[in-house]
């Protein structure tokens, strides 16, 4: 994930960043900020990001405890105490979503560096969600994108960066879970498995049993929140990564493709529920930010063939980490 800049207007390509006093003048209309403020570029306030990060490990590691609990447990609906042991296990989904998330967002990071654009280092955010432990993380690009070339590499460096974290993660969660025979009464949840998790599935245990399932190891689990995490953040809509990607290769008419999406996600709520959140917060975005994705200073710079062809891999890895229905209730008929 990467926000939105706020107005400001560059003077020095290679100085510090001067920001216009709250203007909401857009820089290409040619109007002149009324108050100049300077601050150098990358500056951070560690404690606020270590603190995050701090607090963000302590949630998913209280849920990846649980995530361990349950997959020792098996298919069963026994839970045994939460103790210092099972905290320990809690690593390997929190390590596992932190690394994940981490190098996501600082591939974008060092891509912000790469390309001299001022952004802020991860902010991580812990929520005591039962699944997840978070709600992810995001970088702060405070000055507007030079070019659609600087903001297509911004936009695409933070997913591949998780992607190449997410891929041996996947095998490896894959390859500690196990294939156990689910009971006829099992309540629980069914997860969506998109096309890369069936593949790695595949290759580790081969095709699953008939009324068997796999239990999923809480890495597993984990990856398996980062490719679904990966899908979203591809959408083409509006300032998501994809949107980013979209607007670098398509300009303007990136705009048809964020409302095509936003009537995606609401079409894909009648196929599954947990797409609900999803469309709510694309039209909040909708209507509190706007369809239109800000301007680059030179709109005129096209998109060169590499990059063109590198946005059509971020299209395959999109499909290949996305899944219809991302997490259902489990509802097993039982045989008469
Ligand atoms: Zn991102």
């Amino acid at each position: 994930m990467a926000s939105t800049p706020p107005p400001f207007r560059e003077v020095a390509p290679d100085g510090p960043v001067v920001f216009s006093g709250g203007s909401n003048a857009d820089p290409a209309d040619g109007a002149a900020p009324e108050v100049l403020t300077v601050r150098p570029r990358f500056e951070h306030r560690y404690w606020l990001h270590a603190l995050l990060l701090i607090a963000t490990l302590a949630t998913t590691t209280f849920v990846g405890a649980l995530h361990y609990a349950a997959f020792e447990a098996g298919f069963e609906a026994r839970m045994p105490d939460l103790d210092v042991r099972l905290l320990a296990r809690g690593l390997w989904y929190s390590g596992t979503l932190l690394a994940i998330l981490g190098a996501h967002e600082m591939g974008h990071y060092f891509m912000c560096r790469y390309h001299r654009v001022d952004a802020t280092l991860p902010y991580f955010l812990p929520a005591p969600l039962p699944l997840t432990g978070t709600v992810g993380a995001f970088i702060r690009i405070r000055e507007m994108f030079p070019s659609k070339r600087v903001l297509f590499d911004i936009g695409i460096a933070g997913p591949i960066a998780g992607f190449v974290v997410l891929v041996p993660a996947l095998v490896w969660g894959l390859k500690l879970s196990e294939v156990a025979v689910l009971p006829a009464d099992f309540e629980g949840l069914s997860l969506g498995e998109p096309p890369l998790f069936q593949l790695a599935s595949w290759l580790v245990w081969g095709p699953v049993p008939e009324g068997a399932s796999v239990n999923l190891h809480p890495m597993g689990f984990a990856a398996w929140f980062g490719l679904i995490a990966t899908a979203l953040n591809l959408l083409p809509f509006g300032q998501l990564d994809g949107g980013h990607i979209a607007y670098a290769v398509l300009g303007r008419r990136s705009t048809s493709v964020s409302l095509v999406m936003v009537l995606v996600a609401i079409g894909l709520t009648f196929v599954s529920q947990s797409w609900l959140i999803v469309a709510v917060m694309m039209l909040v975005m909708l209507v509190t930010i706007g369809a239109r994705h800000p301007r680059v200073l030179d709109e005129d710079e096209p998109l060169d063939p590499t990059r063109r062809w590198l946005a059509f891999a971020a299209a395959v890895i999109l499909v290949l980490c996305f899944t219809p229905a991302p997490i259902e209730p489990y509802r097993l008929i039982a045989n008469p």
